[in-house]
């Protein structure tokens, strides 16, 4: 159950029907943009090379702060690839509900981003046992380096009261 609004982002692939029920524990963080010249924040662009490579995470939240939803939670999507967990455990898309923030290399998250954020997050706390939240640079160090420009210590700071664990550079805090 949703608390906050979510669009549709109308995306079919990129994920898998999961038959029993899922308890995702991990919050994964990533940022992305489109490399169109020009045009990097342009979330159909983005959700259209999703699309081609088959990936997809739970939300993403376009610039506005806007959150469009592209796979319920109940099911596993594939955002997260290979890397490793604190836990040592392989399953990162099992386990994780995975949340896209656009946003390039050399641009800053808005504020109305991480307030959207920080709704999904609050609303996951709620409806699961949440152990940590970490970034995609975090599981798969070699490979990837988003989230770009996530300021962690306020994100921790917003989180307030509900703060949760988060694990990076291999420690949690
Ligand atoms: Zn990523």
């Amino acid at each position: 159950m949703s608390t906050f609004e979510t669009k549709d982002a109308c995306l079919d692939a990129g994920y898998c029907i999961f038959d029993s029920v899922r308890k995702p524990d991990v919050i994964l963080i990533h940022t992305s943009y489109c490399i169109a010249k020009n045009d990097s924040f342009n979330l159909n662009c983005i959700l259209n090379y999703y699309k081609k490579n088959e990936v997809a995470a739970h939300y993403i939240i376009d610039r506005q702060g806007i959150i469009h939803k592209m796979v319920n939670e109940a099911q596993v999507a594939y955002h997260g690839g290979k890397g490793f967990l604190p836990d040592s455990n392989f399953q990162i898309n099992t386990r994780s509900i995975g949340i896209e923030i656009i946003n390039t290399k050399s641009s800053n998250i808005t504020s109305n981003q991480y307030q959207s954020l920080l709704k999904i997050v609050k609303n996951n706390i709620q409806n699961y046992k949440i152990k940590y939240i970490t970034g995609h640079s975090d599981t798969a160090p070699v490979r990837k380096t988003d989230p770009w420009n996530f300021d962690w210590k306020y994100f921790k700071t917003l989180l307030g009261n509900d703060s949760i664990l988060i694990w990076r550079n291999y420690k949690y805090y």
